[in-house]
């Protein structure tokens, strides 16, 4: 009673979580965060997803799937490796999603990172393969970062069904799978098991509405939780950030790498608070 349905990530809250290293850390305490992405169709995804990673903060990024050349082209930083994610070495996280088909390995790459024992975020593609006991059984946390059109085919309704009710949709899918949900959209709504208000992200702009731009996002979000961060917090912060990155760029037409590149100037500015 008197408690509000939704709260906004204050900048306060943004510059207090964001994961910053110690005079102790290495690259491996920092974090480091796999990322299942792309296909032969869609490389690009891969690149993006990768791109948001490394500017999330963690101390590195491996790329498990078959645009490891283009990865590699653009972030020579880039961890790769071609076998099933479950060989390529220790992560503290897993993005699993964008542009990854739907094929037998990328069915089979999805169930080796729900298997972990890390945190994992879904997104795109892994979404519609996911279900929910898949989700609930897990030991770890998992955030699911859908658009509109995603969150409708999961809940079996119309895209303007979920439209016409967001608040509704992602406190659904929330208890339906048991994971931190991220809706995206023109408002981002972030809830989580266990916690009443949602939260409602306050930066971003329609400009974001761009081909590209929620693999940014899952890299980034993704690697705040590579960092260490809370599902909850990861998810908003990086919405925050996500948002903040793409309204510095003005308003006008933005590229998805256009946003991720403004993250680390973004990054700076929150941190100091
Ligand atoms: P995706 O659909 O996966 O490429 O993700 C699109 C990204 O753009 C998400 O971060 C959305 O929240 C954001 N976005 C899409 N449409 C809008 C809008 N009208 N206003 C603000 N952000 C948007
Ligand atoms: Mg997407």
């Amino acid at each position: 009673p008197g408690e509000p349905d939704v709260e906004a990530l204050q900048h306060a809250d943004a510059a207090r979580l964001l994961p910053r290293p110690t005079g102790e850390s290495d690259k491996y305490r920092r974090g480091v965060v796999g990322v299942v992405a792309g296909s032969a169709r869609y490389p690009g995804a891969a690149v993006l997803a990768v791109a948001g990673a490394l500017r999330g903060g963690a101390g590195a990024v491996r790329y498990v799937g078959p645009a490891a050349d283009a990865v590699i082209a653009r972030f020579p930083e880039t961890l790769v490796s071609a076998g099933p994610p479950a060989k390529a070495g220790r992560v503290q996280s897993w993005v699993v999603g964008p542009g990854l088909g739907d094929g037998s390995e990328a069915r089979q790459a999805l169930e080796d990172v729900l298997a972990s024992d890390v945190p994992v975020l879904v997104d795109a593609d892994g979404l519609r393969l996911l279900s929910p006991e898949a989700v609930r059984r897990r030991s770890a946390e998992t955030i699911l970062t859908p658009h509109a059109g995603e969150a409708a085919a999961l809940l079996g309704l119309s895209r303007e069904e979920v439209e016409a009710a967001r608040l509704a949709a992602v406190r659904s899918l929330t208890e339906r799978y048991g994971a931190t949900t991220l809706l995206k959209g023109s408002t981002t709504l972030i809830a989580s098991p266990h916690h009443h208000p949602v939260r409602v992200n306050p930066t971003g702009t329609p400009w974001l509405a761009t081909a590209g731009s929620g693999d940014v996002l899952s890299g980034l979000t993704g690697s705040l939780l590579a960092a260490g961060l809370p599902g909850r917090d990861a998810a908003a912060v990086g919405a925050y950030l996500h948002g903040l990155a793409a309204r510095r760029l003005g308003a006008g037409p933005i590229t998805s790498m256009g946003v991720a590149e403004g993250l680390e100037g973004v990054w700076r500015d929150v941190a100091r608070g």
